[in-house]
């Protein structure tokens, strides 16, 4: 890997990911079929639409939905979905959107549910010319909330199934369907970056959006799969908002090879090896003065743990948050799951390291916490400052 290391030659940092599959990195380490797939349909010329049929069956025989397609990202799928939902089929209303003609664009979400993945959720419906309506209060939603919101203005509601959502207190998918069925709502499920590909629908949602770019492997893109004839008034907003969503050729074919390996990735081997970081990671940091590491189950079921490192910073003479900024500027940089550190702790997913990474990321926070030791002061930088100075970088872009 090292050898063929474009980053450096281009000016780039070499960064190593153990935050995640984070677009700000560049997502993930794509699989050899889809960059294989890419090059090669690259330099034809294909019929874009067939291509998409194509990548249907696939998208339908992984997901168990009756009909799929490619679109730009998952965030494209939540706004395509949510126009389906508000034009149907009609042409000329897909072409006026974001207006709407009438006022049957109401978009039920909890409000556990309203995140950020580096943009609003509900800018995403409010794009496509959806009116979000919020039932419930951040950590509470019954099932009052969801029948009462429900009128004939309601397009469709939303499902938002992530670590960030509130993971207590919100309504089950299964319950959510249940009640939105029953007065003819369909349900839109948000599944960007969740390895389950068949449970939603099983669950009993319309439509399911996954990012091609996250445990996949694949390019960057969304998946769109569900109910045939959702799938395909989804697909005919291509025509318009969609245009500013588009993907090319290689895109949909790097995913259809994405999905194709993902049937036959040694998925046990890959966890066995993740375990194995973890236990390096766990084994040489615990006990560690002021340092606490504990290996945690993913929060909404995917097949993988990660690292949680708990620093006491009187004892480690640095905060969480000190050592997470040292090691981001470090040499090689190493970018940690840094979300809730003001916590006092921070993960480190192993899902996104080449072979050898893990040995570094070892090292790097072995000097920095021999270093923090040394030192007569704690390194104590305030969160307010963090905090304040947390957009200046990219204010300041492209400088
Ligand atoms: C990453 C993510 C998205 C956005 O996915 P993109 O494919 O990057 O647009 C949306 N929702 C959730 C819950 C996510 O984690």
């Amino acid at each position: 890997m090292p050898n063929e290391d474009i980053r450096p030659s281009v000016g780039l940092r070499p960064v190593i990911n153990v935050s995640g599959t984070m677009t700000s990195l560049g997502a993930s380490i794509v699989v050899t079929q889809a960059i294989a797939a890419m090059g090669s349909i690259l330099p034809q010329f294909v019929e874009i639409n067939d291509l998409q049929r194509k990548a249907s069956t696939v998208i339908a025989r992984l997901t168990g939905g009756e009909a799929g397609f490619v679109t730009a990202s998952c965030s494209a799928g939540i706004s395509l979905a949510v126009a389906a939902a508000i034009t149907g089929n009609d042409l000329a209303a897909i072409e006026r959107l974001p207006e709407v003609r009438g006022d049957k664009n109401e978009v039920i979400v909890q409000m556990g549910h309203v995140v950020s993945y580096g943009a609003p959720v509900d800018q995403a419906v409010r794009l496509a010319g959806g009116k979000v309506v919020l039932i419930g209060q951040a950590t509470s939603t019954y099932r009052h909330h969801l029948e009462g919101a429900i009128t004939e203005k309601t397009a469709a509601a939303l499902y938002v199934v992530s670590h960030h959502v509130v993971n207590y207190g919100m309504l089950s998918l299964k319950e959510f369907c249940e009640i939105a069925h029953a007065k003819g709502v369909p349900v839109i499920v948000d599944a960007a970056s969740e390895y389950d590909l068949r449970i939603f629908l099983e669950q009993g949602a319309d439509l399911v959006l996954y990012s091609g770019h996250k445990f996949l492997g694949g390019p960057t893109s969304g998946i769109v799969a569900g109910r045939k004839d959702m799938v395909r008034n989804t697909f005919l907003q291509n025509l318009g908002i969609g245009r500013g969503m588009k993907v090319g050729k290689e895109s949909i074919f790097g995913v259809m090879a994405a999905l194709e390996a993902w049937e036959t990735r040694d998925h046990a081997g890959i966890r066995q090896r993740e375990a194995g970081y973890l236990r390096l990671w766990r084994d040489r940091f615990d006990g560690r003065p002021g340092v606490k590491a504990m290996i945690e189950p993913d929060p909404t079921n995917n097949p993988l743990d990660r690292l949680r490192l708990t620093i006491d910073q009187r004892e480690a003479h640095i905060t969480a948050w000190d050592l997470a900024d040292a090691l981001a500027r470090g040499n090689p940089p190493i970018i940690v799951r840094d979300h809730e550190v003001e916590h006092n702790y921070f993960y480190l997913d192993p899902c996104n390291l080449h072979p050898g990474e893990e040995v570094i990321v070892t090292a790097r926070i072995g000097e920095e916490l021999d270093r923090a030791q040394a030192s007569n002061e704690i390194i104590a930088t305030s969160l307010e400052d963090r905090s304040r100075r947390r957009f200046d970088g990219l204010l300041r872009w492209p400088d």
